[in-house]
């Protein structure tokens, strides 16, 4: 039996305890790329925002780059000179704007800037430190691309140069230089592009790396740090900063794992327990199996015995064997104890199946308990005194009288006597006795019998259990009886109160409710 309930177990942790556990392991595992992966998300997004930030201001400035090149190519020189004028000095984030022919002597121009000897002399400088990006200007120009570089810083503090090829004629380009204020640029043309990119969702700042000061944030920081950082294209020096409001990514990937492994964590457990509970349902299924099986045979010998016997006996007596009165009447005693036996153990297997079926039907009325007791004992009286027990009974004679069903009472009460005289051994007493406890009355059947191993007290009142071992294997019984006990006292309300030690004996009390009527 025990193979089988072995194998059942291995059976339900092959299919689905170890499955589960394989599954959570690796979901698990998963986890922290899980998270990896959201984190990329994240940073993808942010580092999306800051592109499309540093695109717009590209946007800004090429605009910028496409008007003057515009009026750089109209041929009335004075009407552009004074149109890159009114451009240079409209514009609040330009400071001036220069233009170098490269021709034997440069022809270097500026405008939006009242002359000014030290910024022309700048203006060659630049030109020169930067011969190698102006070249490579040059071939983007060639190619048809206008493209738009910040140069090396060579002016005035606090300002940016962009520089730029304008087409005069095919192979002959003017340097052009915007000198911008890179605070006013970001405060007045990329505010609109910084706002609307950040949202209610992100704060997003730029920040001077050589001050370390941010210039321009679309919200109060609050000492917060900003999640990802880009340089700002176009101007040196300059960088952009997004962080997401109110939760970090961070806090976010660590609540969803943690929420992750909450779940997983009870899949895990509730699955367990599901186990758990079918794998006991099945182990204690196989093992009523058993149960049954030896209930069959125990039964089939106890009825044996008393037949037996009284078929023995019975025929002595047709056959006139049994020569003195005296011989007769002990035989038709034993045959009338015998039938007596019989019948419980046939009445005990009717009862117990009505009550498996749920149809005992029990009647209630005044009892008094001391009754049930006087009644009992008085039937058993010379059984007792026959099989050598000495009993005392000692009765509460204030006992209130409840409401019983007399009849299935007197039947746990012979169960539970019967039981103490079955397990006794050589210690052949009994003590009986009666009383109230707690609202409740109460009969108690004491024996100092072989006594029940804890472990066996809990299941004693199971349907077909006995103690498979020592006086109880040889002796004869179905394991019915204090099942059926345990049946009527809950159709009474009632309880058992168990004490027992092995080898020092048994006491059983069942109590009743005394109900007010
Ligand atoms: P049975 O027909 O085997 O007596 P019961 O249901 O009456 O069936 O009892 C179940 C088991 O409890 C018994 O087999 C026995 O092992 C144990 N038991 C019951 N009463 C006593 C007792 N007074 N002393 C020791 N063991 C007891």
């Amino acid at each position: 039996m025990n193979r089988t309930v072995r194998k059942i177990g291995l059976i339900l942790f092959l299919i689905i305890l170890l499955p589960v556990i394989i599954f959570i392991t690796y979901q698990l595992s998963t986890l922290n790329e899980d998270e990896a992966v959201i984190r990329k998300i994240y940073g993808d997004q942010l580092e999306s925002i800051l592109f499309s930030v540093n695109q717009s201001s590209e946007d800004i400035v090429s605009n910028w780059a496409g008007d003057i090149e515009e009026i750089i190519q109209r041929n009335d020189i004075p009407e552009s000179k004074a149109m890159l004028d009114s451009f240079a000095s409209s514009n609040t984030a330009i400071n001036y704007i220069f233009s170098v022919k490269e021709t034997e002597k440069p022809e270097i121009n500026f405008y939006g800037i009242k002359g000014s000897d030290s910024v022309r002399i700048n203006a060659v400088k630049i030109i020169d430190a930067n011969k190698e990006n102006i070249n490579k200007l040059r071939t983007y120009k060639r190619g048809g691309y206008r493209k738009i570089e910040p140069v090396d810083e060579a002016d005035t503090p606090g300002s940016k140069t962009l520089v730029f090829l304008a087409q005069l004629s095919k192979e002959n380009y003017l340097i052009v230089g915007m000198v911008i204020r890179p605070i006013v640029f970001v405060d007045e043309y990329l505010r609109p592009k910084l706002q609307s990119s950040a949202q209610e969702k992100f704060i997003i700042n730029v920040v001077n790396d050589i001050t370390g000061q941010a210039v321009y944030s679309t919200e109060e920081m609050g000492g917060l740090q900003v999640q990802q950082k880009k340089s700002l294209w176009l101007i040196p020096n300059f960088s952009l900063g997004i962080l997401l409001k109110g939760r970090t990514i961070d806090s976010l990937v660590n609540e969803r794992q943690g929420e992750n492994i909450l779940m997983l964590s009870l899949v895990g457990i509730v699955l367990i327990i599901g186990v758990i509970v079918v794998f006991r349902t099945i182990k204690k299924e196989v093992e009523l199996a058993q149960i049954k099986s030896d209930f069959v045979s125990n039964v089939s010998h106890e009825l044996r015995t008393p037949l037996a016997l009284i078929t023995m006996f019975a025929e002595t007596l047709e056959l006139g064997r049994a020569k003195s009165e005296e011989k007769k009447k002990e035989y038709y005693t034993i045959i009338s104890q015998e039938a007596n036996r019989l019948s419980r153990i046939v009445n005990s297997i009717l009862n117990f199946s009505r009550m498996e079926a749920g149809k005992r039907v029990f009647n209630f009325n005044p009892v008094n308990l001391n009754d049930v007791v006087d009644k009992v004992t008085g039937t058993y009286d010379f059984h007792l005194h026959s099989k050598g027990f000495e009993y005392s009974v000692n009765k509460d004679n204030t006992l209130p009288t409840v409401k019983l069903d007399g009849e299935a009472v007197a039947e746990a009460f012979i169960n539970v006597l019967d039981n103490a005289v079955k397990y006794s051994g050589d210690k052949k007493m009994i003590e009986i006795k009666t009383g109230t406890s707690d609202q409740n009355v109460y009969f108690e059947v004491r024996d100092f019998g072989i006594g029940i191993s804890e472990e066996n007290q809990k299941k004693i009142f199971d349907k077909f259990f006995r103690v498979q071992s020592g006086l109880v294997h040889e002796t004869k019984g179905t394991g019915l009886g204090l099942s059926l006990v345990k049946h009527i006292v809950d159709a009474h309300k009632g309880k058992i109160e168990l004490q027992s030690k092995l080898g020092e004996g048994t006491s059983v009390r069942l109590l009743f409710p005394i109900t007010k009527s």
